[in-house]
């Protein structure tokens, strides 16, 4: 199952986005930070993977929000060669019948033991190319369908290609993180129909590719799944009959959907945690989905001073993630000063960049995430009075908000608005400051550094959710609606608290005066209180989030479960 080498007979790893770094702008969010924890336990854990992404030469934007609120996007170019190995090998994929040429930068990614694995950064960028081709790896989410579709046609298609000239001859499982990648069953149609002498694609073909592959889905929003029109997808992919031929699998009606070819193409296919696996058998009806629930790598989450500590009572925690299950026998006193150590380094971040003085003994929440509607990153400001009155009353409470909109998400962009101008009108009562460009070095900071992590999106639309397993890993206690991963390491009072009706199911959606009110009222009768008057109980409820929710939900454990179930490497 493990091996010492990478003998080549791997799994292959695509995802549109991958977050390696911060100096490596070519991730968006969540997608992509969880592919880069991925493939940082994949190394630890010896998996033997090659992961296949776009280059985005200019970067996902940096965000600026002006003192109206609203936000503005700059471009992010950053410098490729300082941080890429150029591969020799080129190769190319049609477009629109085009030939457009691919090459292909490495990253290594190296594990606790040194074990490698590799990460190809496709590049269209090269002088053989049309002005257009060459600019089809440049933006991360940018452009219309006709340049996504193009985009994915080079990640799946050309990823593919480029793997077999690099040398990856025996690929076991082809891991299609997410349905952007769904088009690189295409190209093993081909290869599976070539190798028997054919040019048309048979159903026996079909099976055989359907047993190398597996599909992770990873949001039950139905604007998430990619969809284009088959018009477009005949026009990009070429007019290939065989493929359009087999009926239902290419596409439904009149429309190519990823996500469904995904579904069809793949022997496994899982959902990102239990409630989203059953929550992605309803909407794909028909279809086998198990879930295996998300995780965050502990080397890239953990706090410098959380690091500190466990290394001094848990020698063995990166190696073996379960052992963060003895946080227990830590003492409260040490547990409390390593917090205030990164909670000091975040409040000198907010009084340097927002200007903003926050004081350490006080109560400090944290909200960071993408800034999109589902999220509800204002729900804490419904009855900001109320707030008001809880912070003057029941014990002060400060905020720290970040995150940032897709440029083309207006309700998005709306929402940063209302939160700053929630700060405006508190700003007599209650310190508040939202942080410019999130990023995993602020991701890093604020789930680290603030007392409490609230969570508010609108069930069922939270897959998963992963900064509140940072959080945990850092002795960082949730306050969460019941949705995604919180349905699984939630315990009332032990690992935090839940925000709303703990009987889920029944009446989701969306009723946000209601999930308003359950946060104020547990707020100021449960946590203020708790985190106040008996600060030895509150430090119970951050070594526990360590010791349940931080030994479980890290991506050793998941990438464990995507061996055993989904990958069946023997
Ligand atoms: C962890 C992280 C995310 C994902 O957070 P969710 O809670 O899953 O929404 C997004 N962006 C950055 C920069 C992160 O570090």
């Amino acid at each position: 199952m493990v091996r010492d080498t990478n003998d080549n007979s791997s799994v292959a790893y695509f995802s549109m986005e991958i977050g390696l770094d911060e100096g490596i702008n070519t991730y968006s969010g969540g997608l992509g930070v969880l592919a880069g924890d991925t493939i940082s336990s994949a190394a630890d854990f010896k998996v033997p993977m090659a992961a296949v992404t776009l280059l985005y030469r200019k970067g996902h934007f940096r965000q600026e929000i002006g003192a109206d609120g609203w936000q503005r996007e700059e471009a992010a170019d950053w410098p490729v060669e300082e941080h890429l190995e150029e591969m020799d090998e080129r190769t190319a994929v049609e477009v629109e019948g085009r030939r457009v040429h691919l090459r292909a930068w490495k990253r290594d990614v190296t594990g606790i033991d040194g074990f490698v694995v590799p990460v190809y950064f496709i590049d269209s960028d090269l002088p053989e190319n049309s002005h257009w081709d060459r600019t089809l790896t440049h933006y991360l989410y940018g452009g219309d369908d006709h340049y996504r579709l193009s985009q994915e046609v080079i990640l799946g298609i050309g990823g593919v290609r480029i793997l077999r000239e690099l040398g990856y001859d025996e690929i076991k499982s082809f891991h299609m993180n997410e349905g952007h990648a769904a088009l690189l069953t295409l190209e093993i149609l081909d290869e599976t129909a070539r190798a028997a002498g054919r040019r048309e694609i048979t159903e026996e073909d079909r099976k055989a590719v359907q047993e190398k592959c597996v599909f992770t889905t990873h949001t039950p929003v139905p604007a998430g799944h990619d969809k284009f029109s088959i018009d477009l997808a005949r026009k990009v992919i070429g007019d290939r009959d065989d493929f359009f031929g087999l009926e239902g699998i290419l596409y439904q009606g009149e429309v190519l959907n990823m996500t469904y070819l995904g579904l069809k193409m793949s022997r496994y296919i899982n959902g990102v945690a239990k409630k989203h696996g059953e929550v992605s058998r309803l909407i794909f009806a028909g279809y086998c989905i198990d879930a295996i629930t998300n995780g965050v790598h502990v080397g890239r989450w953990v706090s410098a001073p959380f690091a500190e500590l466990f290394d001094r009572h848990i020698p063995m925690w990166r190696r073996d993630n379960f052992s963060l299950r003895y946080a227990l026998s830590i003492p409260h006193g040490e547990v409390s000063s390593a917090h205030m150590e990164a909670k000091r380094r975040l409040l000198g971040y907010v009084r340097e960049e927002a200007g903003v003085e926050m004081e350490e003994e006080v109560l400090t929440i944290g909200f960071a995430r993408r800034a999109t509607p589902y999220k509800r990153g204002d729900l804490i400001f419904r009855d900001a009075d109320r707030l008001a009155r809880i912070s003057q009353e029941a014990g002060e409470v400060q905020l720290i908000f970040a995150g940032k909109a897709h440029p083309r998400d207006l309700g998005g962009k709306e929402l940063i608005r209302r939160i700053f101008q929630a700060k405006e009108s508190l700003r007599d009562d209650i310190k508040i400051a939202y942080l410019e460009d999130y990023s995993m070095t602020l991701g890093g900071m604020i789930t680290s550094g603030v007392d409490l992590w609230l969570n508010t999106p609108e069930p069922p639309m939270e897959a998963s959710g992963t900064s509140g397993m940072k959080a945990a890993l850092n002795g960082v206690p949730s306050f969460s609606v019941l949705d995604g991963w919180w349905v699984e390491g939630h315990i009332e009072g032990l690992t935090g608290w839940s925000i709303g009706d703990p009987v889920r199911g029944r009446g989701e959606g969306r009723d946000n005066s209601r999930d308003a009110a359950s946060l104020y009222k547990k707020l100021e009768g449960v946590i203020i209180p708790l985190f106040y008057q008996d600060k030895e109980r509150f430090t119970d409820v951050m070594i526990h989030s360590i010791a349940i929710n931080g030994s479980f939900f890290n991506t050793q454990r998941m990438m464990q479960e995507y061996v055993l179930n989904a990958y069946y490497l023997r």
